[in-house]
Order: C-alpha cells, then sequence, then structure tokens
C-alpha cells in the first residue's frame, strides 16, 4: 500500500513504511458499511410506516368520537329506534372505512 506521509509503495505486510517508518493505516471501510444512511429506501419505508400508523389511530379515534356522539344523538331523540341507531353507526364505519382506503392508496 501507498505510505500516506511519503507516497512509498509498501507490501500490505508491512505495518510502517520502509521509506519513511511511518504508520501504514489500512483505508478506512467505506461509508455503505454500518447502518443505513439517511435517505435510504429503508429509511423511507420506516417514516412510511410511521405516518400510516398514526394517520390509522387518528382515523381510529375520530370514529370513536363520532360514534359517541351518535349514541348520545340516539338516545335523545325519542323517534330513534334501534334499527336507525344501527344504520347511523353502520354510515360511520363505512366513512371510516374509506378513509382508512384513502390512506392506504398514499401509501
Ligand atoms: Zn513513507
Amino acid at each position: 500500500m501507498h505510505c500516506p506521509s511519503c507516497g512509498s509503495e509498501n507490501p500490505p505486510t508491512n505495518a510502517t513504511c520502509s521509506a519513511c517508518h511511518a504508520p501504514l493505516v489500512p483505508p478506512p471501510p467505506p461509508p455503505s458499511a454500518g447502518r443505513a444512511t439517511a435517505g435510504s429506501p429503508v429509511d423511507d419505508l420506516l417514516r412510511d410506516t410511521e405516518k400510516a400508523a398514526k394517520d390509522l389511530a387518528a382515523a381510529s379515534a375520530r370514529l370513536s368520537k363520532r360514534l359517541a356522539e351518535r349514541a348520545s344523538e340516539a338516545a335523545k331523540d325519542p323517534s330513534t329506534t334501534a334499527k336507525k341507531a344501527v344504520h347511523k353507526v353502520a354510515k360511520e364505519l363505512e366513512s371510516v372505512g374509506q378513509d382508512i382506503e384513502r390512506l392506504l392508496k398514499d401509501l
């Protein structure tokens, strides 16, 4: 290998330069070694997965809030039958299902 100090060519077994006796250091490992660097496909995937998980958690929280609202409305309205209440809840579930489908499309 080349001596970093004087540039002389040395056999790879030499620990020091045969010309100037400077220590011969092995070349540094390539930058791709070790953990993935920022902006790699793995990082992108992790970020997308985290975002999707957050979006789904938010959608789920919205659903439970809306269902509670519908249940409370249904309890106040004397004309509400159990069948009507179930239909309202089913509509909410449908709209959340569409939200989730939209999120999956964005991935
Ligand atoms: Zn040297």
